[in-house]
């Protein structure tokens, strides 16, 4: 008996390739679109919004496995065609849910991704048929499965010599109330540290109310997921399906930029696809400020610094060139010209000086005036 000899670790982690997008690489990919297709033009609003949020993979349900047999259960195969058509215009990839051997085969074809929802996470028959269509599969964790039963379904997918799975946490079911789900997100360092697989998050299902999911993708992101799966519905209050949890479009294009300097602290880019003047200047002006609030971070630390140096000591040349020397290699990795961070850091320095020369003058003034 092998004991997850597949889905357990390896030093490398598995990356994911589909055409031009890798998942569990260094880029944080963003995929988002409504819980269910309902219309053509719904999926054209969609898609629109997904890329100008700088998103890669359009999402929509086609075939809803829902609690209630009354509820809306998807537009089927009419679906489908509204799913693609949209992703293609605007070259998104495509990802729906299959629920059974007749739906997989329905899309087999027509889209880029499967995904295995939480409902189905342990339909072992579905788990191999997914594992011998070779199509990439996003396996959701099921409502109470525990992280080993998630991998051992991913080990049904990869048995079948299907290398493509990306886990997908999207919260799991506990006493609390307030939320539709509880978002586990130790569950994403847990399968860093046990698994090779790309694991991402859907922070919609975890949450259950819009307002929930900006801190929830942030959180995913900063605790190592290598990409966000987020409803997002043209006019939500029209939903058909998940409508409170699902964001807005400028919502949507709001919360990708915010996540930009976080993905950036993870050592995470967040390109997207290419999206237009806008969404790119928006993620420029996320950046900026970004950039502004560490500088200031670093003057403060500078004070402090200051305090601990004798007056005459206070410019220390040799730190200064081990700091540019170390910064200049960074920057070199991350194909970003070492003469920038050199003239960055020449005006750093000289402000960092001057502030800790000003801290130990007015800290000597108050010294002698007793205060
Ligand atoms: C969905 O993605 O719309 C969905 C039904 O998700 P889950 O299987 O996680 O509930
Ligand atoms: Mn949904």
């Amino acid at each position: 008996m092998q004991n997850l000899p597949l889905a357990g670790y390896k030093p490398e982690r598995t990356e994911v390739s589909v055409k031009d997008m890798t998942v569990g690489g260094r880029e944080m990919i963003l995929m988002a679109g409504p819980c269910a297709v309902e219309s053509e033009f719904q999926m054209q609003e969609a898609a629109a919004a997904v890329k100008t949020a700088g998103g890669t993979v359009l999402r929509g349900g086609v075939y809803k496995p829902r609690t209630s047999p009354y509820a809306f259960q998807g537009l089927g195969r009419e679906g489908l065609r509204y799913l693609t058509a949209a992703a293609k215009e605007r070259d998104l990839l495509t990802v729906t849910e299959v629920i059974d051997p007749a739906s997989l085969e329905e899309v087999h074809d027509q889209v880029d991704m499967i995904q295995i929802g939480a409902r189905n996470m342990q339909n072992f028959q579905l788990l191999k048929l997914a594992g011998q269509s070779g199509k990439p599969v996003i396996l959701k964790r099921g409502l109470s499965a525990t992280i080993e039963e998630w991998l051992s379904a991913a080990e049904y997918i990869l048995a079948e010599h299907n290398p493509n799975v990306i886990l997908c946490e999207r919260g799991i079911r506990t006493f609390e109330t307030s939320t539709r789900n509880t978002l586990d997100l130790s569950a994403i360092a847990v399968i860093r540290k046990i698994s090779h697989l790309p694991v991402i998050v859907d922070p919609s299902h975890a949450a259950g109310h819009r307002e929930y999911v900006p801190a929830l993708s942030k959180a995913a992101v900063a605790a190592g997921a290598d990409g966000l799966l987020i409803e997002m519905h043209p006019h939500p209050e029209e939903a058909k399906s998940d409508g409170a949890q699902s964001l807005t479009p400028s919502e949507l294009q709001q919360l990708a930029s915010e996540l930009v300097t976080i993905a950036a602290s993870m050592g995470r880019s967040m390109n997207g696809a290419g999206s237009g003047l806008d969404s790119l200047r928006q993620k420029i002006d996320s950046i900026d400020s970004g950039i502004i609030e560490l500088i200031a971070e670093r003057m403060n630390v500078v004070k402090y610094i200051a305090r601990e140096k004798s007056p005459d000591r206070i410019r220390d040349h040799n730190r200064e060139q081990e700091i540019i020397k170390r910064l200049g290699r960074v920057a070199a990795e991350l194909n970003c010209p070492a003469e920038l961070v050199r003239e960055i850091y020449a005006s750093i320095f000289d402000h960092a000086i001057k502030a800790q020369l000003q801290d130990k003058a007015h800290r000597l003034d108050s010294a002698a005036y007793g205060r």
